[in-house]
Protein backbone atom coordinates (compact mmCIF):
# COMPACT_ATOMS: atom_id res chain seq x y z
CA UNK A 1 0.00 0.00 0.00
CA UNK A 2 1.32 3.38 -1.23
CA UNK A 3 1.75 6.05 2.14
CA UNK A 4 -0.69 8.62 0.68
CA UNK A 5 -3.30 5.89 0.68
CA UNK A 6 -2.29 4.88 4.27
CA UNK A 7 -2.18 8.46 5.18
CA UNK A 8 -5.41 9.02 3.87
CA UNK A 9 -6.74 6.12 6.01
CA UNK A 10 -5.62 7.44 9.23
CA UNK A 11 -7.44 10.23 8.63
CA UNK A 12 -10.56 8.33 7.82
CA UNK A 13 -10.11 6.61 10.83
CA UNK A 14 -9.84 9.70 12.77
CA UNK A 15 -13.50 10.39 11.54
CA UNK A 16 -16.13 11.94 13.93
CA UNK A 17 -15.57 15.57 12.84
CA UNK A 18 -18.40 16.60 14.37
CA UNK A 19 -18.54 20.35 14.67
CA UNK A 20 -18.70 20.01 18.36
CA UNK A 21 -17.32 16.48 18.78
CA UNK A 22 -13.66 16.72 17.85
CA UNK A 23 -11.66 14.23 19.55
CA UNK A 24 -7.93 15.14 20.51
CA UNK A 25 -5.70 14.19 17.90
CA UNK A 26 -8.15 14.71 14.95
CA UNK A 27 -6.84 17.71 13.81
CA UNK A 28 -3.63 16.27 13.94
CA UNK A 29 -4.18 13.29 12.14
CA UNK A 30 -6.06 16.00 9.26
CA UNK A 31 -2.44 18.22 9.20
CA UNK A 32 0.20 14.87 9.68
CA UNK A 33 -2.43 13.93 6.31
CA UNK A 34 -1.60 17.00 4.93
CA UNK A 35 -5.01 17.97 4.57
CA UNK A 36 -5.51 20.67 7.02
CA UNK A 37 -2.45 23.68 7.01
CA UNK A 38 -1.12 24.43 10.90
CA UNK A 39 -1.73 27.21 11.79
CA UNK A 40 -3.78 29.57 14.72
CA UNK A 41 -7.04 28.47 14.33
CA UNK A 42 -6.24 24.69 13.66
CA UNK A 43 -4.27 25.02 17.02
CA UNK A 44 -7.04 26.93 19.35
CA UNK A 45 -9.03 24.28 17.61
CA UNK A 46 -7.09 21.31 19.15
CA UNK A 47 -6.89 23.35 22.51
CA UNK A 48 -10.31 23.92 22.85
CA UNK A 49 -11.09 20.45 22.40
CA UNK A 50 -7.91 19.46 24.88
CA UNK A 51 -9.82 21.87 27.83
CA UNK A 52 -13.20 20.47 26.93
CA UNK A 53 -12.27 16.68 27.83
CA UNK A 54 -10.86 17.78 31.01
CA UNK A 55 -13.33 20.13 31.91
CA UNK A 56 -15.31 17.81 34.33
CA UNK A 57 -11.91 17.39 36.41
CA UNK A 58 -11.46 18.26 39.53
CA UNK A 59 -9.20 21.49 39.40
CA UNK A 60 -9.72 21.82 36.01
CA UNK A 61 -8.67 25.26 35.80
CA UNK A 62 -5.48 24.96 37.06
CA UNK A 63 -4.71 22.10 34.32
CA UNK A 64 -5.49 24.52 31.94
CA UNK A 65 -1.65 26.17 31.29
CA UNK A 66 -0.69 22.22 31.26
CA UNK A 67 -2.65 21.34 27.99
CA UNK A 68 -0.84 19.94 24.94
CA UNK A 69 -1.11 22.50 22.50
CA UNK A 70 -1.14 25.46 24.98
CA UNK A 71 2.87 26.23 24.56
CA UNK A 72 2.11 26.56 20.52
CA UNK A 73 -0.95 28.42 20.85
CA UNK A 74 1.28 30.92 23.66
CA UNK A 75 4.21 31.70 21.10
CA UNK A 76 1.54 32.45 18.31
CA UNK A 77 -0.75 34.70 20.00
CA UNK A 78 2.41 36.32 21.45
CA UNK A 79 3.48 37.29 18.10
CA UNK A 80 0.73 38.19 16.87
CA UNK A 81 -0.09 40.53 19.94
CA UNK A 82 3.06 42.20 19.51
CA UNK A 83 2.37 42.63 15.50
CA UNK A 84 -0.97 44.01 16.56
CA UNK A 85 0.19 46.49 19.03
CA UNK A 86 3.14 47.60 16.83
CA UNK A 87 0.10 48.82 14.70
CA UNK A 88 -2.16 49.92 17.41
CA UNK A 89 -0.36 51.23 20.47
CA UNK A 90 3.42 51.44 19.03
CA UNK A 91 4.11 52.02 23.04
CA UNK A 92 3.11 49.03 24.19
CA UNK A 93 5.83 47.40 26.07
CA UNK A 94 5.80 43.57 24.52
CA UNK A 95 5.14 42.23 28.43
CA UNK A 96 2.15 44.12 28.11
CA UNK A 97 0.91 42.86 24.84
CA UNK A 98 1.74 39.05 25.70
CA UNK A 99 -0.50 39.36 28.85
CA UNK A 100 -3.47 40.94 26.52
CA UNK A 101 -3.11 37.70 24.59
CA UNK A 102 -3.03 35.70 27.57
CA UNK A 103 -5.97 37.36 28.55
CA UNK A 104 -7.66 36.79 25.34
CA UNK A 105 -6.36 32.31 25.26
CA UNK A 106 -8.85 32.59 28.36
CA UNK A 107 -11.47 34.60 27.40
CA UNK A 108 -11.69 32.33 23.88
CA UNK A 109 -11.29 28.87 26.59
CA UNK A 110 -13.98 30.13 28.75
CA UNK A 111 -16.39 32.91 27.38
CA UNK A 112 -19.21 32.50 29.74
CA UNK A 113 -20.26 35.15 31.89
CA UNK A 114 -20.12 33.83 35.67
CA UNK A 115 -23.06 35.44 36.99
CA UNK A 116 -25.83 33.96 34.81
CA UNK A 117 -23.13 31.22 33.82
CA UNK A 118 -23.44 32.20 30.77
CA UNK A 119 -28.01 32.51 30.50
CA UNK A 120 -27.55 36.61 29.84
CA UNK A 121 -30.51 36.16 32.39
CA UNK A 122 -30.30 36.15 36.60
CA UNK A 123 -33.28 35.61 39.07
CA UNK A 124 -34.17 33.04 41.71
CA UNK A 125 -36.12 30.07 40.49
CA UNK A 126 -39.91 31.43 40.61
CA UNK A 127 -39.19 34.58 41.19
CA UNK A 128 -38.86 37.48 37.91
CA UNK A 129 -35.86 36.64 35.95
CA UNK A 130 -34.13 40.15 34.82
CA UNK A 131 -31.26 40.64 32.16
CA UNK A 132 -27.85 39.98 33.71
CA UNK A 133 -25.98 43.31 34.57
CA UNK A 134 -22.66 42.00 34.79
CA UNK A 135 -22.72 41.25 30.60
CA UNK A 136 -26.16 42.89 29.88
CA UNK A 137 -27.51 40.26 28.50
CA UNK A 138 -24.67 39.23 25.90
CA UNK A 139 -23.92 35.83 28.01
CA UNK A 140 -20.17 36.44 27.23
CA UNK A 141 -17.86 37.80 29.96
CA UNK A 142 -16.72 41.63 29.56
CA UNK A 143 -13.20 42.51 30.39
CA UNK A 144 -12.44 45.20 31.69
CA UNK A 145 -9.35 47.14 30.91
CA UNK A 146 -10.73 50.72 32.77
CA UNK A 147 -9.26 53.63 31.30
CA UNK A 148 -6.53 51.78 29.05
CA UNK A 149 -8.19 51.78 25.56
CA UNK A 150 -4.97 51.21 24.13
CA UNK A 151 -5.03 47.45 26.14
CA UNK A 152 -9.18 47.06 24.97
CA UNK A 153 -8.64 47.41 21.24
CA UNK A 154 -5.52 45.02 21.69
CA UNK A 155 -7.76 42.23 23.67
CA UNK A 156 -11.29 43.27 20.95
CA UNK A 157 -8.72 42.69 17.60
CA UNK A 158 -6.92 39.52 19.36
CA UNK A 159 -10.40 38.28 19.92
CA UNK A 160 -12.01 38.78 16.67
CA UNK A 161 -8.92 37.17 14.73
CA UNK A 162 -9.10 33.92 17.14
CA UNK A 163 -12.79 33.88 15.71
CA UNK A 164 -12.05 34.52 12.32
CA UNK A 165 -9.28 31.99 12.24
CA UNK A 166 -11.24 29.04 14.21
CA UNK A 167 -13.80 29.89 11.65
CA UNK A 168 -11.79 29.26 8.28
CA UNK A 169 -10.11 26.26 10.22
CA UNK A 170 -14.14 24.46 10.46
CA UNK A 171 -14.90 25.56 7.06
CA UNK A 172 -11.34 23.79 6.02
CA UNK A 173 -12.15 20.63 8.15
CA UNK A 174 -15.48 20.24 7.24
CA UNK A 175 -14.65 20.55 2.97
CA UNK A 176 -11.89 18.02 4.50
CA UNK A 177 -14.24 15.68 5.95
CA UNK A 178 -16.32 15.40 2.55
CA UNK A 179 -12.92 15.62 0.35
CA UNK A 180 -12.07 12.52 3.32
CA UNK A 181 -15.41 10.59 2.82
CA UNK A 182 -14.94 10.70 -1.29
CA UNK A 183 -10.86 9.35 -0.84
CA UNK A 184 -12.58 6.64 0.99
CA UNK A 185 -13.91 5.39 -1.87
CA UNK A 186 -10.80 5.74 -3.65
CA UNK A 187 -9.11 4.06 -1.32
CA UNK A 188 -11.21 0.73 -1.30
CA UNK A 189 -11.19 0.81 -5.17
CA UNK A 190 -6.79 1.30 -4.89
CA UNK A 191 -6.77 -1.77 -1.95
CA UNK A 192 -8.96 -4.10 -4.29
CA UNK A 193 -6.64 -2.95 -7.29
CA UNK A 194 -3.08 -4.04 -4.98
CA UNK A 195 -4.70 -7.14 -3.15
ZN1 LIG B 1 -24.13 37.52 32.50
Amino acid sequence: MNATVERYQRAVQSSNLEVDELAPGDVDALIAAGLVRDGLGPSLIRLRSERDAVSKLPGARSLTPLLKSMTGVKLRMHQMAIDAAALLCPDLPEAEAKAVAERAIDFFLDPNCPPCGGTGIVGEYGKPQHTCNACRGTTRRQAYFGSRQDLEALFDRLMRVMEEKVDTAWRRIRSVKAEVESAKGMIEGELRRVR
